[in-house]
């Protein structure tokens, strides 16, 4: 039985777990952040990631790392130098709140990022869905993301009515209710999401056709019953996409 904290389990939610996580483990991309639990570089990648794509992102991940390989190293260099550091990524914003909160981090929790989400999102530059990130993909915490990609698939796959008026607290609850509640489970559920975001369920095209939770999916399963609408729903381009 759920406990009180526990919300009730969505419709399919198992096998729509079971399927993603099993299509991601054959097709998930071998990304730099996917393969550090450290929680620096998780932030550095989650704040290089907010509005630019992953191929633009590899190019310069590794290279502000070495210039700035710990969080001391970047809360000590000049703002002008961290700024020059990002040349190329643009959005300059980011590299500003990425250096205030090195900065934070060292002052108030002695160097070590937090990994409690509500922390987290009291830190310069961080909201809930990098606090969500930054939890999740560095301390493996049962804690639900959401971003575009994400977004998009909670709507077409839970609530394909919501398509034109996302409301943001029904997909933040959805994505609460699906995730594993064990750590690692929930880093791999979170990556997984945000991969078919990326890579099938995208905002261009919806490729149902070889989509691994078509089955599940109410916008899937409609296309399903559509059999010359082989390709899916399509969609208008979303403001922030990995
Ligand atoms: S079945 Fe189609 S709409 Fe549903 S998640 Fe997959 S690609 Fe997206």
């Amino acid at each position: 039985m759920a406990s009180k904290s526990t919300p009730p389990a969505l419709p399919h939610a198992a096998e729509f777990r079971q399927r993603l996580l099993r299509w991601f483990r054959r097709n998930g991309r071998d990304l730099p952040w996917r393969r550090t639990r450290d929680p620096y570089q998780i932030a550095v990648s989650e704040f290089m990631l907010q509005q630019t794509q992953v191929g633009r992102v590899r190019e310069y991940y590794h290279a502000f790392l070495d210039k700035y390989p710990t969080i001391h190293t970047l809360a000590q260099a000049r703002p002008r130098a961290v700024r020059e550091s990002w040349e190329g990524l643009g959005y300059y914003r980011r590299a500003a709140n990425l250096h205030r909160l090195a900065r934070a981090v060292i002052k108030q929790h002695d160097g070590i990022i937090p990994s409690d989400p509500d922390q987290l999102r009291a830190l310069p530059g961080v909201g809930r869905y990098t606090a969500g990130a930054v939890a999740s993909f560095a301390y493996e915490r049962a804690t639900p993301v959401v971003d575009t990609n994400i977004a998009r698939v909670l709507r077409r796959a839970f609530h394909p009515r919501a398509t034109h008026s996302p409301n943001l607290a029904l997909l933040w609850d959805t994505a609460g209710r699906l995730i594993p509640r064990r750590g690692k489970s929930a880093w791999a559920f979170n990556q997984a999401i945000m991969e078919l975001g990326a890579l099938v369920c995208t905002a261009r095209i919806a490729k149902c056709g070889v989509c691994p939770v078509r089955a599940v999916c109410k916008t899937g399963r409609a296309t399903l019953r559509r059999p010359r609408d082989r390709a899916g729903p399509r969609q208008v381009k979303p403001r922030r996409s990995r």
